[in-house]
């Protein structure tokens, strides 16, 4: 893990591997603070690997966790949904945002060392909407991006309607901290090592299936190279997104 977050270090070059985002109050680790990290370089690479993230907030005292995707653009986070979902209607919302990216089972001897091997992110701050056509134009195109890189080449770009349907928010990364667990053996009570139970790391990756083609696919549409060469983590990103000249 530590080898795969130092090559995407070098691979993002967005910014120098020492800057750190600032710790506060809400982002200190309390709990297994050994585990945390602040610098930007690997906070990138893990949100540049995942694409769903959750998203907690509260409305009318009751809180939510909402589910959905992302892509980050330099040092923005930027989400999208229906202009009618609940996160949609609501910018403004103070947010906290998580991204986890699972890496191993950890099966120790005991139930109670039972662990997981992650990398995650926590992002706290306020959303605000993108009404700025180029920038939500250019947000839509990094998700799309983001999940499916070469996608939005491919795909009929949104009209006027669908844009206008769609919620864009934009939340900044200043409140950012990330938490891994590397993927290194379970640690078991002394005395459980003479206990004959298989113990160790189950290594999880996301791999994709076969595509499977859309029955109302015209007759010799080929499945293109960005959907058999679909991988995670994504080959390293060119750079931040933009709108073309003259996009609205
Ligand atoms: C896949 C996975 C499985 C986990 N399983 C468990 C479990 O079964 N039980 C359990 O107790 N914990 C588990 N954790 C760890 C959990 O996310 C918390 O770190 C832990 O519960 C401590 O929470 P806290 O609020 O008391 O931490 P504190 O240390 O008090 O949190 C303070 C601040 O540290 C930062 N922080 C804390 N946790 C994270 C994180 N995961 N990622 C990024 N920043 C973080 C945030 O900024 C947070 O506001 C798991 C994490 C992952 C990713």
């Amino acid at each position: 893990v530590e080898q795969r977050v130092a090559d995407q270090r070098t691979a993002t070059g967005d910014d120098p591997p020492t800057q750190e985002y600032p710790r506060t109050p809400r982002t200190r680790l309390r709990r297994l603070p050994e585990r945390g990290t602040y610098d930007r370089a690997t906070v990138h690479a893990i949100l540049d690997e995942g694409f769903l993230c959750h998203v907690g907030f509260q409305v009318d005292d009751r809180p939510y966790v909402l589910p959905t995707g992302y892509a980050r653009v330099g040092e923005t986070l930027y989400l999208h949904g229906s202009s009618g979902s609940r996160l949609g209607l609501r910018p403004g919302t103070d947010v906290c945002v998580t991204v986890t990216l699972l890496d191993a089972l950890v099966l120790a001897r005991s139930a109670f060392h039972h662990s997981m091997s992650y990398r995650s992110v926590m992002v706290f701050g306020r959303v605000r909407a993108v009404t700025d056509p180029r920038e939500k134009d250019a947000a839509l195109r990094a998700v799309v991006e983001h999940i499916v890189p070469g996608r939005s080449q491919a795909a009929r770009g949104g009209n006027r309607r669908e844009v206008a349907a769609t919620a864009v928010l934009a939340l900044d990364l200043e409140e950012v901290s990330a938490k891994i667990r590397a993927t290194t053996p379970p640690i078991d009570e002394d005395e459980d090592y003479d206990l004959p139970v298989w113990a160790g790391l189950l290594p999880l990756r996301q791999v994709p299936g076969a595509p499977v083609p859309d029955p109302r696919l015209l007759p010799g549409v080929e499945v293109p190279a960005h959907v058999t060469g679909w991988r995670r983590p994504a080959p390293a990103k060119e750079g931040p997104l933009t709108a073309p000249e003259g996009a609205a």
